[in-house]
């Protein structure tokens, strides 16, 4: 919709002209008016036409122009030329979580800093706690900010580099010449961000897999092609290792390639104590120089005295230690999710209808589907008012009387307003089966005041889940200034489930997040957060991590069969009100 745009823009103005310290009454207006857009239902372009544009209130007749412009060129003119004389590399601080357009302006004035580089030089040296209003605390608080988004430097999203990697996989296995193909790499570790692609391909006749891989219209160039290795780069800057080599090497490869090194290296001591040496050729017996060549993983495994590890588990975080012992956790996997607990309807900000969910959940095997719609106060999302609420509910009990698709459970995503309390009366939410509670505003609030927050949120006796938890948004957007120690406490203390938010550019908690949380008897619910049909399938993502996060069904709210979830849904108030 046009109206979210003409808001991004107008933020992106009032960033701009806080950066130049311009009149903070002239910010305030676009700032104003940006909110206005945002929750605003009615087509802001039908306005422009009917000239009813300049009659909304907080809307001058400057921006009314240019609301009429943006709506008739696609564009604003004073936003290109305040583009123009910020370079985006000085926007580009403002990213960092603690960093707003203001600071961002006096690091440039105050201390000469224009981009990231610069910062991470400034910080090194401990010039920031120099200015005024900015001590240690805050500097160390921004270096950790700056760390996490370092991360995310020449790498990609998990699921950019999965799509375009898959499909390279189809293409290989469909040649004559490959008897295998798998992808390795961080990739297959379920890695949040991926460096390159890492594939292993068997085959007794490399020439031809070399000439089909560079000729492949998603390659821009190759980097290196010989027998045993090709490297492309894919347009848009992925680079792309495939390994080829013969079928009885596969599996010794395919492990190797899959890593992590950290794994690989602590997998090498062990095998060299039973008198094995390992490499991407294979196991090879010292004594007799005689080469081992496993026909699966679990046979590589076994063959230095260790139950199979899967992938997701090979950070040398004590899965060796563990599988020597045989006491790997029985990770949760596809085949234990019974629902989704969080989905947004056409109700509010989604796109699916209720029907359209039932049944395409039903298609993916779930049994149900909590329908979580935001509440009032988020209007950019629709958020739904407690009649809106009780009106799709009536709608969610005709569809689930009709027996259509997997059982629709009425629920609803609330905010947690910026002084602790929700967004809903209590009377609202008790009526709904599932409460997911989230932030949505006051992201970079101070610490005490985000726990705050948070912990009343978990104390409340309706409230079932915490929504993305931290806030992050991956490559984008750090986490909020969360203490994850103390939120995992209380959300065990209180029975409040904590998500693992599958769409992939939040996976929020993260796997190490989620395993602490588990260990500390908290549950998790992976949740994907679909605005759409099509996004029911992020769920793969969420049990990425959770499975990263060594998560068994037993801690996973959503493997549960419905009747035992509804069970312990209901526990949560009945217990904190007794
Ligand atoms: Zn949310
Ligand atoms: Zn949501």
């Amino acid at each position: 919709m046009i109206n979210l745009e003409i808001a991004a823009a107008f933020s992106e103005i009032a960033d701009l002209l806080e950066f130049k310290g311009e009149n903070p009454f002239k910010i305030r207006a676009y700032r104003r008016a940006a909110q206005l857009m945002e929750a605003m239902t009615t087509d802001v372009a039908s306005l422009v036409e009917t000239g009813e544009v300049s009659q909304l209130e907080g809307i001058g007749s400057a921006l009314a122009a240019k609301i009429t412009e943006y709506v008739h060129t696609g564009k604003i003119q004073a936003l290109d030329e305040l583009r123009q004389e910020i370079p985006s590399s000085l926007m580009e601080l403002t990213r960092v979580p603690g960093i707003g357009p203001r600071l961002a302006a006096r690091l440039f004035r105050e201390l000469g800093i224009r981009d990231l580089a610069g910062l991470e030089e400034a910080l090194a040296q401990q010039r920031l706690r120099g200015l005024k209003g900015i001590g240690p605390k805050t500097e160390a608080s921004i270096a950790l900010g700056l760390k996490e988004m370092a991360g995310y430097r020449d790498r990609r999203p998990l699921h950019e580099a999965l799509s375009l990697a898959n499909e390279l996989l189809r293409g290989l296995r469909s040649l004559p010449e490959v008897s295998r193909a798998e992808i390795a790499g961080s990739i297959r570790r379920r890695r949040e961000t991926v460096g390159d692609v890492d594939i292993v391909v068997a085959t007794e006749d490399p020439g031809s897999v070399r000439q089909y891989l560079t000729r492949l219209t998603m390659v821009e160039r190759v980097l290196a092609g010989g027998d045993t290795k090709v490297s492309v780069m894919l347009h848009g800057g992925l680079q792309v290792d495939v390994r080829l080599v013969t079928p009885t090497a596969f599996i010794s490869a395919l492990h190797h390639f899959t890593g992590s090194q950290a794994h690989n290296v602590a997998l090498r001591s062990l095998a060299l104590e039973k008198g094995l040496s390992i490499s991407e050729y294979g196991i090879l017996c010292q004594e007799t120089r005689e080469r081992l060549e496993p026909a699966s993983e679990e046979e590589f495994y076994a063959m230095l005295g260790l139950t199979y590890i899967p992938p997701e588990l090979r950070e040398d975080t004590g899965e060796i230690q563990a599988a020597s012992k045989g006491r790997l956790p029985r990770l949760v996997s596809r085949g234990d999710i019974m629902g989704d607990l969080h989905v947004h309807s056409d109700w509010s900000d989604g796109v699916a209808t209720l029907e359209e969910i039932a049944r395409s959940a039903a298609q993916r095997g779930l049994r149900y589907v909590a329908i979580c719609d935001h509440s009032q106060s988020l209007g950019i999302a629709g958020g739904l008012t407690p009649e809106q609420l009780d009106a799709r509910d009536a709608e969610i009990a005709r569809i689930n009387d009709r027996g259509i698709g997997a059982r629709l459970l009425p629920g609803v995503e609330v905010d947690i307003l910026s002084d602790g309390s929700l967004d809903l009366p209590d009377e609202v939410l008790r009526k709904r089966t599932v409460v997911i509670a989230s932030l949505h505003s006051g992201l970079r609030q101070e610490r005490a005041q985000l726990m705050q927050r948070l912990k009343a949120a978990m104390e409340h006796p309706y409230v079932h889940i915490i929504g993305h938890p931290t806030g992050r948004l991956l490559g984008r957007r750090g986490p909020s200034d969360i203490d994850v120690d103390e939120l995992i406490r209380i959300a065990a203390a209180t029975g409040t489930a904590l998500e693992i938010n599958a769409s992939p550019d939040r996976l929020d908690l993260s796997a190490e997040q989620a395993r602490q949380a588990a260990a500390a008897g908290a549950f998790l619910a992976i949740n994907t957060d679909a605005h759409d049909v099509s996004e029911l399938d992020y769920l793969d993502y969420g049990l990425g991590v959770a499975r990263r996060g060594w998560l068994e069904p037993d801690s996973v709210l959503n493997t549960r069969a419905l009747d035992d979830l509804l069970e312990q849904l209901a526990q949560k108030g009945d217990g904190q009100r007794g």
